[in-house]
């Protein structure tokens, strides 16, 4: 479940519509991403990490990145590149070999434990995505307590320098 904050300068009247969390979509909105980062659509970081890890994946969550230069507000994915648990697949790597092998051990384990095991795909974390302001350029970084940061008045209007605020609330799935 997403929720969705449409935020607003008091002053000027930007309109940050913010985005955050994960929908029900993300199964194929990774895969989709995950093609635009090898194609290079991210940048050099995610298309040579596809390179390194042909077996990597990325967290799509939606979240807001601030330019560290010009303030510019964006709603964009966290894309954390990651890679699979490496203790999964060290279990995963013995199962195979004792069926394989013909273990008795491992061949007698009922047929959906195994598929469970096999198609188990659990990642961790390998590198955080730069994120790049797309206006400027410059390095942008996500805010991590976009609410608590919005709620205690924080997030400052890119456009004139003053306060943003929440102006309506959303859930979207
Ligand atoms: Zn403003
Ligand atoms: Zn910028």
């Amino acid at each position: 479940m997403g929720r969705g904050y449409i935020c607003k300068c008091e002053k000027c009247g930007y309109t940050l519509n913010a985005s955050l969390g994960s929908g029900m979509i993300y199964p194929q909105l990774i895969k989709d991403e995950i093609e635009n980062m090898k194609k290079g659509h991210y940048g050099e970081q995610g298309r040579k990490f596809f390179e390194e890890h042909p077996d990597g994946s990325i967290s799509c969550e939606r979240v807001v990145s601030r330019c560290t230069k010009c303030g510019n507000l964006e709603p964009v994915y966290d894309l954390n590149l990651m890679i699979p648990d490496h203790e999964i697949e060290q279990k995963r790597q013995t199962l195979m070999d004792g069926i394989n092998r013909g273990d008795p051990k491992f061949t007698s384990l009922p047929e959906d434990r195994v598929k469970s095991i096999i198609e188990i795909k659990r990642c961790v974390l390998y590198e955080k995505y730069d994120h790049h302001c797309s206006k400027c350029g410059s390095k942008a970084e996500i805010i991590d307590e976009f609410i608590k940061e919005l709620r205690q008045e924080k997030i400052i209007c890119p456009e004139c320098g003053g306060k943003i605020k929440e102006y309506r609330f959303l859930c979207w799935d």
